[in-house]
Protein backbone atom coordinates (compact mmCIF):
# COMPACT_ATOMS: atom_id res chain seq x y z
CA UNK A 1 0.00 0.00 0.00
CA UNK A 2 2.76 2.50 0.95
CA UNK A 3 4.88 1.02 -1.14
CA UNK A 4 2.52 1.20 -4.13
CA UNK A 5 2.18 5.25 -3.09
CA UNK A 6 6.12 5.84 -2.97
CA UNK A 7 7.73 7.46 -5.72
CA UNK A 8 10.63 6.21 -5.01
CA UNK A 9 9.65 2.61 -4.67
CA UNK A 10 11.90 1.60 -8.19
CA UNK A 11 14.97 2.69 -7.10
CA UNK A 12 15.40 -0.41 -4.46
CA UNK A 13 15.97 -2.80 -7.76
CA UNK A 14 19.14 -1.50 -8.60
CA UNK A 15 20.09 -2.81 -5.52
CA UNK A 16 21.81 -6.80 -5.83
CA UNK A 17 19.53 -9.34 -4.38
CA UNK A 18 20.27 -11.24 -1.46
CA UNK A 19 19.21 -15.04 -1.12
CA UNK A 20 16.51 -15.84 1.69
CA UNK A 21 16.43 -12.21 2.83
CA UNK A 22 13.50 -10.89 4.80
CA UNK A 23 14.01 -7.87 5.62
CA UNK A 24 17.44 -5.68 5.59
CA UNK A 25 17.30 -3.19 8.08
CA UNK A 26 20.84 -2.17 8.78
CA UNK A 27 21.62 0.12 6.40
CA UNK A 28 23.16 2.17 8.14
CA UNK A 29 25.74 -0.11 9.38
CA UNK A 30 26.64 -1.27 5.89
CA UNK A 31 24.82 -0.44 2.68
CA UNK A 32 23.69 -2.79 0.26
CA UNK A 33 25.43 -3.16 -3.18
CA UNK A 34 24.46 -1.50 -6.25
CA UNK A 35 23.92 -3.56 -9.16
CA UNK A 36 25.81 -0.95 -11.17
CA UNK A 37 28.73 -1.38 -8.62
CA UNK A 38 29.11 -5.21 -9.11
CA UNK A 39 29.49 -4.27 -12.77
CA UNK A 40 31.88 -1.03 -11.91
CA UNK A 41 33.71 -2.98 -9.95
CA UNK A 42 34.39 -5.75 -12.51
CA UNK A 43 34.74 -3.48 -15.43
CA UNK A 44 37.55 -1.49 -13.41
CA UNK A 45 39.61 -4.76 -12.30
CA UNK A 46 39.43 -5.49 -16.31
CA UNK A 47 40.27 -2.17 -17.87
CA UNK A 48 41.69 0.58 -15.70
CA UNK A 49 43.55 -1.88 -13.24
CA UNK A 50 44.48 -4.79 -15.52
CA UNK A 51 44.51 -2.42 -18.37
CA UNK A 52 46.00 0.94 -17.33
CA UNK A 53 48.42 -0.15 -14.83
CA UNK A 54 50.41 2.23 -13.30
CA UNK A 55 49.64 4.70 -15.67
CA UNK A 56 45.89 4.76 -13.90
CA UNK A 57 47.55 7.03 -11.16
CA UNK A 58 48.36 10.00 -13.92
CA UNK A 59 44.79 9.15 -15.54
CA UNK A 60 42.78 10.26 -12.86
CA UNK A 61 43.37 7.85 -9.56
CA UNK A 62 45.63 10.71 -8.48
CA UNK A 63 42.86 12.94 -8.33
CA UNK A 64 40.27 10.74 -6.87
CA UNK A 65 40.50 11.75 -3.70
CA UNK A 66 39.13 15.54 -4.37
CA UNK A 67 37.47 14.92 -7.52
CA UNK A 68 35.07 12.61 -5.83
CA UNK A 69 35.22 14.40 -2.66
CA UNK A 70 33.92 17.54 -4.65
CA UNK A 71 31.14 15.97 -5.57
CA UNK A 72 29.73 14.16 -2.47
CA UNK A 73 29.93 17.52 -0.88
CA UNK A 74 27.71 18.94 -3.71
CA UNK A 75 25.21 15.88 -3.68
CA UNK A 76 24.93 15.66 -0.13
CA UNK A 77 26.71 18.43 2.26
CA UNK A 78 25.93 21.66 -0.30
CA UNK A 79 29.51 22.21 0.01
CA UNK A 80 31.77 24.56 -2.41
CA UNK A 81 34.09 22.58 -4.11
CA UNK A 82 37.72 22.82 -2.57
CA UNK A 83 36.70 21.77 1.00
CA UNK A 84 35.41 17.48 1.10
CA UNK A 85 38.07 14.38 0.07
CA UNK A 86 37.85 10.60 0.14
CA UNK A 87 40.62 9.40 2.56
CA UNK A 88 41.35 6.48 5.41
CA UNK A 89 39.28 5.92 7.72
CA UNK A 90 36.82 7.45 9.76
CA UNK A 91 38.28 6.94 12.40
CA UNK A 92 42.78 7.88 10.96
CA UNK A 93 40.69 11.03 9.50
CA UNK A 94 38.96 11.80 12.92
CA UNK A 95 42.19 11.67 14.04
CA UNK A 96 44.02 14.19 11.78
CA UNK A 97 41.24 16.72 12.19
CA UNK A 98 41.17 16.47 16.31
CA UNK A 99 45.01 17.03 16.31
CA UNK A 100 44.60 19.53 13.37
CA UNK A 101 41.94 21.24 15.49
CA UNK A 102 43.30 20.76 19.00
CA UNK A 103 47.20 22.50 18.04
CA UNK A 104 44.54 25.43 16.05
CA UNK A 105 43.85 26.42 19.92
CA UNK A 106 46.95 26.55 22.00
CA UNK A 107 46.41 27.50 25.82
CA UNK A 108 42.98 25.96 25.85
CA UNK A 109 42.62 23.01 27.68
CA UNK A 110 39.63 20.68 27.02
CA UNK A 111 38.33 18.68 24.36
CA UNK A 112 33.92 18.26 24.88
CA UNK A 113 32.76 15.48 23.63
CA UNK A 114 28.87 13.28 24.70
CA UNK A 115 29.40 10.32 26.85
CA UNK A 116 27.12 8.44 24.24
CA UNK A 117 29.00 9.43 21.24
CA UNK A 118 30.79 6.26 19.15
CA UNK A 119 33.13 4.21 20.76
CA UNK A 120 35.77 5.65 17.89
CA UNK A 121 35.12 9.05 18.52
CA UNK A 122 35.32 8.40 22.73
CA UNK A 123 38.87 6.54 22.38
CA UNK A 124 40.28 9.40 20.00
CA UNK A 125 39.26 12.13 22.19
CA UNK A 126 40.93 9.73 25.11
CA UNK A 127 44.11 9.20 23.27
CA UNK A 128 44.34 12.81 21.88
CA UNK A 129 43.58 14.89 25.25
CA UNK A 130 46.69 12.17 26.39
CA UNK A 131 48.85 13.25 23.34
CA UNK A 132 48.58 16.92 24.31
CA UNK A 133 48.17 16.95 27.60
CA UNK A 134 44.37 18.25 27.69
CA UNK A 135 41.31 16.81 29.44
CA UNK A 136 38.04 15.51 27.88
CA UNK A 137 34.45 17.06 28.90
CA UNK A 138 32.08 14.74 28.89
CA UNK A 139 28.29 15.52 28.08
CA UNK A 140 25.71 13.40 29.29
CA UNK A 141 22.93 13.17 27.24
CA UNK A 142 19.38 11.55 27.69
CA UNK A 143 19.13 7.60 26.40
CA UNK A 144 16.67 8.41 23.79
CA UNK A 145 17.80 11.94 22.94
CA UNK A 146 21.21 13.52 22.20
CA UNK A 147 23.05 16.66 22.30
CA UNK A 148 21.20 19.90 22.41
CA UNK A 149 22.67 23.86 22.62
CA UNK A 150 21.57 24.22 26.39
CA UNK A 151 23.88 20.94 27.32
CA UNK A 152 26.30 21.97 24.98
CA UNK A 153 26.47 25.87 26.55
CA UNK A 154 27.09 24.36 29.75
CA UNK A 155 30.12 22.61 28.47
CA UNK A 156 31.80 24.90 26.17
CA UNK A 157 33.79 28.29 27.72
CA UNK A 158 37.39 29.71 27.23
CA UNK A 159 39.27 26.36 27.96
CA UNK A 160 37.52 24.51 24.99
CA UNK A 161 39.79 23.91 22.42
CA UNK A 162 37.27 21.80 20.50
CA UNK A 163 34.38 20.15 20.31
CA UNK A 164 32.88 16.67 18.65
CA UNK A 165 29.64 16.02 18.33
CA UNK A 166 27.65 13.30 15.74
CA UNK A 167 24.87 15.07 13.75
CA UNK A 168 22.81 11.52 14.16
CA UNK A 169 23.86 9.91 17.02
CA UNK A 170 24.45 5.96 16.45
CA UNK A 171 22.20 4.38 18.89
CA UNK A 172 18.98 7.10 19.45
CA UNK A 173 19.26 8.59 16.12
CA UNK A 174 18.94 11.79 17.82
CA UNK A 175 19.51 14.52 15.06
CA UNK A 176 21.44 17.42 16.46
CA UNK A 177 20.67 21.19 15.85
CA UNK A 178 24.10 21.53 14.02
CA UNK A 179 23.60 25.15 13.28
CA UNK A 180 22.42 26.14 16.57
CA UNK A 181 25.44 24.12 18.50
CA UNK A 182 28.29 25.35 15.88
CA UNK A 183 26.89 28.82 17.12
CA UNK A 184 27.29 27.91 20.74
CA UNK A 185 30.83 26.33 20.18
CA UNK A 186 31.72 29.17 18.25
CA UNK A 187 31.03 31.75 20.60
CA UNK A 188 33.09 30.42 22.90
CA UNK A 189 36.02 30.83 20.64
CA UNK A 190 35.94 26.88 19.99
CA UNK A 191 36.51 24.64 16.77
CA UNK A 192 33.82 22.03 16.40
CA UNK A 193 33.98 18.74 14.47
CA UNK A 194 30.79 16.81 13.42
CA UNK A 195 30.84 13.26 12.69
CA UNK A 196 28.36 12.52 9.91
CA UNK A 197 28.58 9.05 9.96
CA UNK A 198 24.94 8.51 10.42
CA UNK A 199 23.94 11.26 8.24
CA UNK A 200 25.83 11.21 4.90
CA UNK A 201 23.57 10.18 2.05
CA UNK A 202 20.42 10.35 4.37
CA UNK A 203 19.85 13.80 6.09
CA UNK A 204 20.72 17.01 4.05
CA UNK A 205 23.37 19.09 6.06
CA UNK A 206 24.54 22.02 4.27
CA UNK A 207 27.79 22.62 5.72
CA UNK A 208 28.78 25.82 4.36
CA UNK A 209 25.62 27.45 5.28
CA UNK A 210 25.87 25.87 8.60
CA UNK A 211 29.07 27.57 9.15
CA UNK A 212 30.91 24.01 10.13
CA UNK A 213 34.37 24.31 10.29
CA UNK A 214 35.30 20.48 9.91
CA UNK A 215 33.57 17.35 9.38
CA UNK A 216 33.76 13.43 9.13
CA UNK A 217 31.92 10.61 7.64
CA UNK A 218 31.97 7.11 6.51
CA UNK A 219 31.83 5.55 2.84
CA UNK A 220 30.28 2.55 3.73
CA UNK A 221 26.98 3.26 5.72
CA UNK A 222 24.52 5.45 3.58
CA UNK A 223 27.19 5.80 0.75
CA UNK A 224 27.30 2.00 -0.16
CA UNK A 225 30.48 1.92 -0.65
CA UNK A 226 31.49 -1.38 0.87
CA UNK A 227 32.61 -3.31 3.74
CA UNK A 228 35.73 -1.30 5.23
CA UNK A 229 35.41 2.10 2.32
CA UNK A 230 37.20 5.24 2.83
CA UNK A 231 35.67 7.92 4.81
CA UNK A 232 35.61 11.36 3.85
CA UNK A 233 36.74 14.40 5.24
CA UNK A 234 35.56 18.01 5.24
CA UNK A 235 37.77 21.25 6.19
CA UNK A 236 36.30 24.95 5.82
CA UNK A 237 38.69 26.67 3.29
CA UNK A 238 39.07 29.45 5.83
CA UNK A 239 40.43 26.68 8.32
CA UNK A 240 42.73 24.93 5.65
CA UNK A 241 45.74 27.32 5.60
CA UNK A 242 45.56 27.42 9.29
CA UNK A 243 45.37 24.02 10.40
CA UNK A 244 48.12 21.39 10.18
CA UNK A 245 47.61 17.67 10.37
CA UNK A 246 49.99 15.48 11.76
CA UNK A 247 50.05 12.08 9.64
CA UNK A 248 52.86 13.73 7.26
CA UNK A 249 52.39 11.33 4.12
CA UNK A 250 53.76 11.82 0.32
CA UNK A 251 49.97 11.89 -0.89
CA UNK A 252 49.17 14.88 1.06
CA UNK A 253 53.00 16.83 0.57
CA UNK A 254 52.62 19.23 -2.15
CA UNK A 255 54.83 17.11 -5.13
CA UNK A 256 54.33 13.89 -4.32
CA UNK A 257 56.13 12.17 -7.13
CA UNK A 258 59.55 14.62 -6.87
CA UNK A 259 60.14 12.23 -3.33
CA UNK A 260 61.81 15.44 -2.19
CA UNK A 261 63.33 15.96 1.23
CA UNK A 262 61.28 17.74 4.34
CA UNK A 263 57.56 17.69 4.34
CA UNK A 264 55.51 20.50 2.68
CA UNK A 265 52.37 20.46 2.85
CA UNK A 266 50.07 20.52 -0.03
CA UNK A 267 47.91 23.58 -0.37
CA UNK A 268 44.23 23.10 0.14
CA UNK A 269 42.46 20.31 1.02
CA UNK A 270 45.02 17.96 -0.76
CA UNK A 271 47.35 18.80 2.45
CA UNK A 272 44.74 16.69 4.66
CA UNK A 273 45.84 13.25 3.07
CA UNK A 274 48.26 11.19 3.82
CA UNK A 275 49.15 8.08 2.10
CA UNK A 276 47.45 5.97 -1.07
CA UNK A 277 44.01 6.12 -1.47
CA UNK A 278 41.70 3.10 -2.02
CA UNK A 279 40.51 3.80 -5.44
CA UNK A 280 39.03 -0.02 -5.70
CA UNK A 281 36.90 0.52 -2.58
CA UNK A 282 35.95 4.48 -4.38
CA UNK A 283 34.21 2.77 -7.38
CA UNK A 284 30.94 1.60 -5.43
CA UNK A 285 30.88 4.95 -3.62
CA UNK A 286 30.62 7.26 -7.23
CA UNK A 287 27.72 4.82 -7.77
CA UNK A 288 26.00 5.24 -4.41
CA UNK A 289 26.67 9.31 -5.03
CA UNK A 290 25.26 9.45 -8.29
CA UNK A 291 21.70 7.51 -7.60
CA UNK A 292 21.76 10.71 -4.22
CA UNK A 293 22.63 12.53 -7.07
CA UNK A 294 19.42 11.51 -9.36
CA UNK A 295 17.32 10.84 -6.87
CA UNK A 296 18.20 14.33 -4.88
CA UNK A 297 18.93 13.99 -1.02
CA UNK A 298 15.53 16.38 0.07
CA UNK A 299 13.37 13.09 -1.06
CA UNK A 300 15.92 10.80 0.23
CA UNK A 301 15.13 12.26 3.39
CA UNK A 302 11.54 12.50 2.82
CA UNK A 303 11.41 8.58 2.28
CA UNK A 304 13.88 8.12 5.26
CA UNK A 305 11.61 9.96 7.52
CA UNK A 306 7.95 8.34 5.90
CA UNK A 307 9.96 4.87 7.07
CA UNK A 308 11.06 6.04 10.20
CA UNK A 309 7.15 7.16 11.19
CA UNK A 310 5.87 3.71 9.67
CA UNK A 311 8.08 1.78 11.46
CA UNK A 312 7.43 3.78 14.82
CA UNK A 313 3.77 3.35 14.13
CA UNK A 314 4.32 -0.39 13.96
CA UNK A 315 6.34 -0.94 16.79
CA UNK A 316 3.87 0.84 19.09
CA UNK A 317 1.23 -1.50 17.45
CA UNK A 318 2.46 -4.90 17.19
CA UNK A 319 5.58 -4.91 20.40
CA UNK A 320 3.73 -2.45 22.75
CA UNK A 321 5.52 -3.81 25.38
CA UNK A 322 8.89 -2.71 24.01
CA UNK A 323 10.25 0.84 24.39
CA UNK A 324 10.74 3.67 21.56
CA UNK A 325 14.97 5.17 22.52
CA UNK A 326 14.90 7.47 19.62
CA UNK A 327 13.08 10.56 19.55
CA UNK A 328 9.34 10.87 18.47
CA UNK A 329 9.96 14.14 16.51
CA UNK A 330 10.41 13.53 13.45
CA UNK A 331 12.57 16.92 12.54
CA UNK A 332 14.91 15.55 15.64
CA UNK A 333 15.23 11.97 14.12
CA UNK A 334 18.01 10.34 11.64
CA UNK A 335 17.23 7.25 9.24
CA UNK A 336 16.87 5.01 12.17
CA UNK A 337 15.58 3.79 14.88
CA UNK A 338 16.42 1.63 18.42
CA UNK A 339 13.41 0.31 20.59
CA UNK A 340 14.79 -1.58 23.96
CA UNK A 341 13.26 -4.83 25.04
CA UNK A 342 15.14 -7.07 27.81
CA UNK A 343 14.57 -9.73 25.65
CA UNK A 344 16.07 -8.51 22.18
CA UNK A 345 19.66 -10.41 23.10
CA UNK A 346 17.76 -13.64 23.30
CA UNK A 347 16.12 -13.49 20.04
CA UNK A 348 18.85 -11.78 17.95
CA UNK A 349 20.74 -15.07 16.53
CA UNK A 350 17.64 -16.86 15.25
CA UNK A 351 16.33 -13.14 13.76
CA UNK A 352 19.50 -13.02 11.95
CA UNK A 353 19.21 -16.73 10.62
CA UNK A 354 15.72 -15.87 9.41
CA UNK A 355 16.82 -13.45 7.15
CA UNK A 356 15.71 -10.68 9.22
CA UNK A 357 18.87 -8.42 9.92
CA UNK A 358 17.92 -5.28 12.12
CA UNK A 359 21.45 -4.86 14.90
CA UNK A 360 21.66 -5.53 18.49
CA UNK A 361 23.21 -2.38 20.64
CA UNK A 362 23.83 -2.62 24.24
CA UNK A 363 22.00 -3.24 26.52
CA UNK A 364 18.89 -3.98 25.16
CA UNK A 365 18.33 -2.45 22.13
CA UNK A 366 17.22 -3.66 18.04
CA UNK A 367 18.45 -0.95 15.97
CA UNK A 368 16.44 -0.74 12.50
CA UNK A 369 18.33 1.25 10.35
CA UNK A 370 16.36 2.04 6.96
CA UNK A 371 18.18 3.00 4.27
CA UNK A 372 15.52 5.01 2.26
CA UNK A 373 16.43 3.90 -1.61
CA UNK A 374 17.04 -0.16 -0.40
CA UNK A 375 14.17 -0.58 2.03
CA UNK A 376 10.54 -1.07 1.36
CA UNK A 377 7.72 -0.23 3.94
CA UNK A 378 6.46 -3.99 2.81
CA UNK A 379 10.02 -5.23 4.23
CA UNK A 380 10.07 -2.94 7.28
CA UNK A 381 6.42 -4.24 7.88
CA UNK A 382 7.39 -8.21 7.99
CA UNK A 383 10.66 -7.19 9.98
CA UNK A 384 9.30 -5.54 12.68
CA UNK A 385 6.37 -8.76 12.97
CA UNK A 386 9.10 -10.93 12.64
CA UNK A 387 10.49 -9.39 15.89
CA UNK A 388 7.21 -9.12 17.60
CA UNK A 389 6.45 -13.64 16.37
CA UNK A 390 9.61 -14.26 17.89
CA UNK A 391 8.77 -12.40 21.41
CA UNK A 392 5.68 -14.69 21.39
C1 LIG B 1 30.45 3.90 11.86
C2 LIG B 1 31.05 4.98 12.67
C3 LIG B 1 32.43 5.12 12.75
C4 LIG B 1 33.31 4.11 12.08
O1 LIG B 1 34.65 4.41 12.03
P1 LIG B 1 35.61 3.44 11.20
O2 LIG B 1 36.92 4.09 11.22
O3 LIG B 1 35.01 3.26 9.84
O4 LIG B 1 35.62 2.11 11.88
C5 LIG B 1 32.93 6.21 13.48
N1 LIG B 1 32.10 7.10 14.07
C6 LIG B 1 30.75 6.97 14.02
C7 LIG B 1 29.86 7.96 14.68
C8 LIG B 1 30.19 5.90 13.32
O5 LIG B 1 28.86 5.77 13.26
Amino acid sequence: MLDAADPLAEYRERFVESDGLVAYLDGNSLGRPLVASVERLGTFAREEWGGRLIRGWDEGWMHLPTTLGDELGRVALAAAPGQTAIADSTTVVLYKLLRAATDARPGRTEIVIDRDNFPTDRYLVEGVARERGLTVRWVDTPHDGGVTPDLVAEAVGPDTAVALFSSVAYRSAWLADIPAITEVIHDAGALVIWDLCHSAGVVPTPLDEWGVDLAVGCGYKYLNGGPGAPAFLYVRSELQSELTQPIQGWMGSSAPFEMGQGYEAAAGIRGFLSGTPSIVAMQPMRDMIALIDEVGIEAVRAKSVALTEFAIELVDEVIPDATLASPREATRRGGHITIDHPRFAQIMPHLWGSGVIPDFRRPDGIRLGLSPLSTSFAEIEAGVRAIAAELG
